[in-house]
């Protein structure tokens, strides 16, 4: 695992004309935060787990109701609860959802845990911090990164996040107004009064790492941190394809023209509240940028140089007076691939 992102590295160091390459840019091993699991969900045990519901020995990933998830610092990884250690009024039942089979045979759950019940749920004694499930997926990819330990973590959590955010901000039928129940072990929900099933929606996004010759362009959103600047990024709309939407964010939000086509790297499921964020490389033509000030802060031509010092910095754990989004992000990953290509 910790050889991941050096052969994508290796490999992309490679390649002379990106947007003609026919292997990926990234390894298949290389390590993104919330995409690590040890479960498979194969349909014939969703349609089972659906039938029996959970069971007493099956294991739950809970969540609070923040949103974050119990973690035990001393094996590194979140603890999951039996079944039957859960009291009947710390979660509503009706409401787990089904994640997958580990290799023991185990079936996995998420849920969704009352307000107050997280602080009964464990012992004084158990070492458990409540974290912050970006907190938590940065820690544990960055484990798997280094090669102490693979991520069989932050995918099952992105998949808790997803869905038991989605199925609590989408109790009632879009048809009419009932109330649905969770049906196919979580993947949707029916609505008994008229018949109408939905499913748990992903929203795409793309990211955008713009570039020309040897400088690319980092942008800083309204929301950012002081300091922090990244690739672009933007939600899709409706009837757009991805090149589209790449072609349409560059456009809006700085004013440039795409030469070519996008060069497609890797996603990302970003459970806030259920994103998947695709990556890409876009040359441009090296012309002045105007920043979209409703959309941006602030947007610049940055020298390869100093992105490589803005990518020392974060290796090192230092944040400068700027400073980009750290491995956790998918973002980080675009920017060191066009850096260090
Ligand atoms: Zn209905």
């Amino acid at each position: 695992m910790s050889s991941g992102w050096h052969t994508a590295e290796h490999r992309s160091r490679r390649i002379k004309g990106m947007e003609s390459a026919q292997e990926p840019l990234i390894g298949a091993d290389a390590v993104f935060a919330f995409t690590g699991t040890a479960l498979r969900r194969e349909e014939k045990w969703a349609r089972e787990a659906a039938g029996t519901g959970p069971q007493e020995k099956d294991l739950v990933l809970v969540l609070d109701d923040e949103g974050r998830a119990p973690f035990a610092p001393a094996s590194g990884r979140i603890r999951r609860v039996p079944a039957d250690r859960l009291d009947p009024d710390a979660t509503d039942r009706r409401e787990w959802v089904f994640l997958g089979v580990d290799a023991a045979g185990h079936r996995h759950w998420a849920a969704l845990l009352m307000p107050g019940a997280a602080d009964r749920l464990f012992a004084a004694g158990d070492e458990v911090q409540w974290q912050d499930p970006r907190r938590l997926a940065g820690q544990v990819t960055a484990a798997a990164r280094s090669g102490r330990q693979p991520d069989h973590d932050s995918g099952d959590l992105a998949a808790a996040r997803a869905l038991l955010f989605w199925h609590r901000d989408h109790r009632h039928c879009p048809g009419c107004g009932a109330v649905m129940t969770v049906v196919e072990a979580g993947a949707a929900r029916h609505c008994a009064d008229c018949g109408r099933t939905v499913f748990a929606r992903v929203d795409p996004a793309v990211l955008v790492l713009v570039h020309a010759g040897d400088r690319c362009v980092l942008a800083r959103g309204r929301g950012f941190p002081e300091g922090m600047y990244s690739t672009i990024a933007g939600f899709l709309r409706p009837g757009e394809s991805l090149e589209q939407a790449v072609a349409r964010e560059i456009a809006e939000e700085l004013g440039l023209r795409p030469q070519g086509r996008p060069c497609y790297v890797a996603s990302q499921p970003w459970p806030f509240p259920h994103s998947l964020m695709t990556g890409f490389l876009q040359e441009v033509d090296r012309t002045p940028l105007r920043c979209d000030e409703t959309e941006l802060a602030d947007a610049r031509w940055f020298r390869r140089k100093e992105v490589l010092r803005l990518l020392e910095d974060s290796a090192a754990g230092r944040r400068g007076a700027l400073f980009i989004p750290p491995p956790l992000a998918l973002a980080h990953h675009l920017i060191a691939l066009w850096a260090r290509r």
